[in-house]
């Protein structure tokens, strides 16, 4: 039964929204993530004050408050999950979705003194398997990393000019990436010279909104095989955990884009639009208690971002979204578009 977790991560305010002296417009309680519209003329509370709830909501602008949320604090109650499902054999979808500048790198890569999930849970992986290895255990971990442009698929492994790639399906494995480069990686170091290459490759494009923006989505994908002994017969078993740094949520005209900027933005949509239906999809299927299996169309084929993860969105897989957010009144209108958009995943 398909899994989905939502959890929401306001970040601190940066020097632009200090400098402008925007108000705080974010609370959070528990679960739950409120938004405040300061500008609604109205006592209607409803209009002024909306609330949602979530499987966490984390703070970070102040250490004491029960919902701040550590780098640490973020990959154990999250990436902790990705790795016990990896060893378990199922697949795992982690995506990072909000407006440019919101946190989804800082959340996903993180920087090198205060690593984000990714770091994270590679360095689980490695670890766990040394233990595993003990008890008579093989293991073998492929990488590769792409990003998707436009809904075409370049290899970050690979740089820039490398020509975008088909993406096929084969009969019994479902789609994939023609020619994707593929790391064997034996080692934590190894696999974060993988990151290192393919975060250098990223292709990023000047905006309004900010100097450098993530106009892309980001794939980061670990093949993770176990090979062993059940019942004196060998048995191999294989997950696939998937890490994704969605491009930017904005709304096209939010960034002043004309031209080439808005067709991107047309893109970047069609992608997020069609991953917040499937993943809204199976969140209904997962709370669907009532043991009749109601056939849902889920559209996996309407993009390239789902139709690629399809073997990792739904059935025995994890998903995991995080919504990233700012806490600022200027972003009020992004933040609200976020949470409604993780509302609906939830
Ligand atoms: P995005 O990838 O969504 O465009 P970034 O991850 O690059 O945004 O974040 C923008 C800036 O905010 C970065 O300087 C980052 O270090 C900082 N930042 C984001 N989230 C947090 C957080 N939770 N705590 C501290 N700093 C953060
Ligand atoms: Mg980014």
């Amino acid at each position: 039964m398909a899994s989905v977790k939502v959890a929401v991560r306001v970040r601190p305010f940066n020097q632009r929204e200090l400098d402008m002296d925007t108000k705080l417009i974010i609370q959070m309680s528990g679960k739950t993530t409120g938004i405040l519209n300061c500008k609604a003329n109205t006592r209607d509370e409803s209009i002024r004050y909306k609330e949602f709830a979530f499987d966490y909501s984390y703070w970070s602008h102040d250490e004491k408050s029960p919902n701040f949320a550590s780098q640490e604090r973020v990959y154990n109650d999250l990436g902790t999950e990705v790795v016990d499902c990896a060893f378990e054999g199922y697949n795992a979808c982690v995506f990072a979705y909000g407006q440019t500048g919101s946190g989804k790198t800082f959340t996903m890569m993180g920087s090198p003194d205060n690593q984000g999930l990714i770091p994270r849970i590679c360095k689980a992986l490695f670890d766990r398997m040394s233990e595993n290895s003990k008890r008579g255990t093989t293991h073998r971990v492929q990488v590769s990393y792409l990003e998707i442009y436009q809904e075409r698929v370049a290899d970050l492994l690979r740089g820039r000019d490398s020509a975008s790639l088909k993406v096929r399906e084969h009969p019994k494995k479902g789609p994939y990436v023609q020619g994707l480069t593929t790391c064997l990686v034996t080692n934590y170091g190894h696999i974060q010279e993988c990151m290192n290459r393919g975060n250098s490759h990223r292709t990023t494009a000047a905006t309004n909104m900010n100097d450098v923006s993530s106009r892309s989505h980001a794939i980061f994908t670990i093949t993770f095989v176990q090979a062993g002994y059940c019942d004196g017969v060998p048995s191999e078993t294989v997950s696939k955990i998937h890490l994704v740094d969605l491009a930017g949520s904005e709304r096209a005209d939010a960034t002043g884009a004309t031209g080439q900027r808005l067709k991107e933005g047309a893109h970047i949509n069609k992608s997020l639009v069609t991953l917040g239906s499937v993943i809204s999809a199976l969140a209904e299927l997962s709370v669907d208690t009532s043991g009749q299996r109601k056939s849902f169309f889920i559209p996996y084929r309407d993009s390239v971002l789902t139709w690629l993860l399809k073997d990792s969105l739904g059935g025995n897989s994890k998903t995991i979204m995080i919504a990233t957010i700012s806490p600022a009144d200027c972003n009020y209108g992004e933040t609200l578009s976020t949470l409604r958009y993780a509302n609906r995943a939830k």
